[in-house]
């Protein structure tokens, strides 16, 4: 099975100075990535061990550090990647211009980040994102980054679980909703969907 490993940063621990100090980029990267990365491993390993056994008796929490440490890792992995030593002050390009369109201007964009930022209760994330299906670009804070998602993910394959979606007919017979469900999943729209964002 693959499992994954903490990248290099892009530029050296003090490249950052004086705005991102040395210690706590070198602390950062090197300890707490690190343990996202070691978890995510630890997990994935976990989760194909069940796979193997058959017993999901700790699906909950797999699917929960899966979800934490998978985030943790994406998201300090991009992290990295979008800072440099002396940043981009006039940004130009074409996320510019969509920035202008959905947002009015560059200096409303920055004001919204910023006060978002400010704003995220405890630790947590802002991030600048674009929708696809949506066309659009948003700003969204992430408080707990762990909440059962990997940020980065494109979905494939959903499956509605409130129970607005089968309590009609199942009441409280979740399962037997879901057995029922794989008879009309449509995976030409699954391989559709996968062949437009894998690489
Ligand atoms: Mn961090």
């Amino acid at each position: 099975m693959m499992t994954y490993s903490l990248p290099k940063l892009p530029y050296a621990y003090n490249a950052l100075e004086p705005h991102c100090d040395e210690q706590t980029l070198k602390i950062h990267h090197d300890m707490h990535h690190k343990s996202y990365v070691d978890g995510l491993n630890k997990a994935e390993q976990k989760l194909q061990e069940a796979r193997n056994s058959g017993d999901f008796c700790l699906i909950k929490h797999w699917e929960r550090e899966l979800a934490f440490h998978g985030s943790g890792h994406i998201l300090h992995t991009l992290f990295w990647e979008n800072m440099m030593p002396n940043g981009t002050l006039n940004p130009q390009g074409c996320v510019v211009d969509q920035i202008k369109k959905d947002f009015g201007d560059y200096e409303k964009f920055k004001k919204q980040f910023t006060e978002a930022a400010v704003a995220v209760e405890g630790s947590g994330w802002t991030i600048l994102a674009w929708n696809p299906t949506l066309q659009k670009l948003v700003i969204l804070q992430a408080e707990k980054h762990q909440n059962l998602t990997q940020w980065g993910v494109t979905p494939l394959l959903v499956l509605d679980l409130w129970e607005h979606a089968y309590y009609l007919k199942y009441q409280n017979r979740r399962l037997e909703f879901i057995n029922a469900w794989w008879n009309i999943a449509n995976w030409d729209i699954v391989n559709q969907r996968f062949n437009n964002v894998a690489k």
